[in-house]
């Protein structure tokens, strides 16, 4: 299985000078099996760099939304196949609490956007149930759920292929003063084994006093959840806007430093793709894109 990288930044899109490293765009993740069949995961800013690979796609798209917050919705205006008669697209959305499942056509309404969502000339089909189930089939992956621990809610989404496991867990508050929709050992339960598993962790040790209950987890807690899953190869998400290229460079350092030989981590980073071809880490291959 391939993994791309779009969008990683969490809350808002940061560019400029101190974000050119890990990226500034918010959540957009793109898998694609040996066969070629892919899922993309949200649409943040990042979709819109997917726009090149989809412009002449001829098979339907299929879109995994884990929950409806602007960094993980605010780029579907902006990703060009859903402008052309020929697009089929299939989005499944994730579990809410206030219950928007369609916030994601929505928002091109006229007031956020210029261009109606019922004036797109593209196919476009919201499956708002789907996500309710435990486990379903999708383009050829197999797709299993787990409700987030999130304000307002949202889904997780594991997905096997190739005989590969990776999920993708964002946004999601592992320890929250809120009562939990899934445990820490359900978490466990939900990521064991995994290749590569993509979590938030937009905070630090520091930012917790302030920040505790607003739906995120801290680097150690996401490692820490790795580790008890025997995961393979971890990868942070939904970078913290205010932190800059040189800051998430040294907490990558120090973290991989302090649990060296214990657990692969890394700040996932924009334009990057992996492949993972074996079990092992050391075979995962990273690949810069420019
Ligand atoms: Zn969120």
């Amino acid at each position: 299985m391939k993994i791309e990288f779009y969008g990683v930044r969490g809350s808002m899109p940061t560019p400029g000078e101190n974000t050119v490293v890990y990226g500034g765009n918010t959540s957009c993740v793109y898998l694609e099996l040996s066969n070629g069949n892919n899922v993309i995961l949200d649409s943040g800013t990042g979709i819109a760099k997917l726009n090149a690979k989809f412009k002449s796609y001829k098979r339907p798209i299929h879109l995994l939304v884990t929950h409806n917050h602007w960094d993980h919705i605010q780029g579907f205006p902006y990703f060009a196949p859903i402008y052309s008669k020929d697009t089929t697209i299939e989005i499944v959305t994730g579990i809410t609490d206030s219950n928007d499942t369609d916030m994601i056509l929505k928002q091109m309404s006229g007031t956020n956007h210029p261009v109606k969502y019922n004036h797109l000339p593209s196919s476009i089909t919201l499956n708002t149930q789907l996500a309710h189930q435990k486990e379903f089939p999708l383009n050829g992956f197999n797709v299993t759920t787990q409700p987030l621990n999130h304000p307002d809610g949202g889904t997780a989404y594991c997905l096997t292929g190739d005989n590969q496991k990776v999920a993708y867990v964002t946004d999601n508050e592992l320890k929250p003063p809120y009562a939990e929709s899934s445990t820490w050992e359900e978490w466990v339960e939900f990521i064991k084994d995994a290749d590569v598993l993509i979590h938030d962790a937009q905070y630090t040790n520091k930012d917790l006093p302030l920040k505790h209950g607003w739906g995120h987890s801290t680097h150690e807690q996401v490692a820490e959840l790795a580790m008890q899953a025997n995961v393979t190869k971890l990868f942070f998400i939904s970078h913290d806007p205010s932190t800059t290229d040189a800051e998430i460079a040294f907490q990558e350092q120090e973290l991989q430093h302090r649990l060296k030989n214990k657990l692969s981590l890394a700040w996932a980073k924009e334009g990057s793709s992996y492949s993972i071809d074996t079990q092992a880490f050391s075979n995962i291959t990273a690949k810069r894109a420019q």
